[in-house]
């Protein structure tokens, strides 16, 4: 986008603040979009804004469980993983996407830097307990080696963010007993968001926000209440959405302002959803 195009009293009001941005796996397949994604990244860090990116990997996962003969299997969007496969995961996300990633920023001269949630202890995780709704009600599944943030310690980041730095984070985090844990990148992006108390927490995935109808893009929210979107679990949140939308909940309960849900595929979808009038995406407020 041409700089001039941008809104500059909003832009203005994000100088000096963080923005946590989730990097979805999905949206990262084609390197067009891929491309333009980290341009719209390394442009915030240009106008003064503090980006932090977390990413997932699913695609990468994907293609190394094959590589490995590893069956892989979601439950409301969490991908179930036994001790095996956290290697393999753990590989895909912490080595090759964060490796990529902070590559490819730094070639925009972004001054990233590639960290886990293992670093500097940034995030603590323990066993998620997970429950399916079913018709007959509850039902606890056992995902495996999945976790849930537990505690957030964001020293590092403060201090990367202070001297200039991009931090880049694979959302693989370690528990109490030494095990490793894949926390979802959406819950993991949204405690983080929390815990830095951002202006702002940007999804971007491979659709062009919540859907009321996913299968009918006309049907996008443009702007919800944090209030109404819980009332659409059960029907329309569905699958990867529904870590995604309570993820968002998850960073506006801990104060973060406003969280938005865009298509990484989209041209310039970052910058329209935080600085021009008009939308990209969804927009999820508190009140
Ligand atoms: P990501 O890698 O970005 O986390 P996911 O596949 O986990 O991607 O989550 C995004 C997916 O959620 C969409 O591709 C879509 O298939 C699904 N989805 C489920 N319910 C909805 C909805 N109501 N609106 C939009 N997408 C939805
Ligand atoms: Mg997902």
């Amino acid at each position: 986008m041409a700089s001039a195009d941008l809104n500059y009293e909003i832009v203005k009001s994000f100088n000096g603040k963080v923005v946590v941005i989730k990097y979805g796996g999905n949206a990262m397949t084609d390197s067009r979009s891929q491309e333009q994604v980290l341009n719209q990244v390394a442009e915030m860090k240009t106008l003064g804004i503090y980006p932090v990116v977390v990413h997932g990997g699913g695609p990468v996962i994907k293609a190394l469980f094959e590589q490995s003969g590893i069956d892989s299997e979601f439950v409301d969007g969490h991908r179930i993983t036994l001790k095996n496969s956290m290697e393999v995961v753990e590989q895909a996300l912490s080595g090759k996407v964060n490796g990529e990633l902070v590559n490819r920023l730094n070639r925009l001269g972004a001054n990233a830097v590639g960290l886990s949630g293992k670093d500097g202890g940034l995030v603590k995780a323990r066993k998620r307990i997970h429950n399916r709704q079913t018709e007959s009600g509850p039902e606890e599944i056992d995902l495996g080696f999945v976790g849930d943030v537990d505690v957030v310690n964001p020293d590092l980041l403060h201090l990367l963010i202070k001297n200039g730095y991009l931090p880049v984070i694979s959302p693989v985090s370690g528990g109490e007993n030494g095990d490793d844990y894949n926390i979802n990148a959406d819950m993991f992006a949204g405690h983080i968001a929390g815990a830095l108390q951002a202006e702002a927490f940007v999804a971007i995935t491979n659709v062009d926000g919540l859907m009321e109808d996913p299968d009918r893009p006309e049907t996008k929210i443009v702007a919800i209440t944090s209030g109404e979107v819980k009332k659409l679990f059960g029907s329309v949140i569905q699958g990867g959405m529904i870590p995604k939308i309570e993820a968002c909940n998850i960073a506006l309960d801990k104060g973060v302002k406003a969280a938005h849900i865009v298509n990484g595929a989209m041209d310039q979808s970052i910058l329209l959803q935080l600085f021009t009038e008009k939308k990209s995406g969804t927009t999820i407020k508190k009140e």
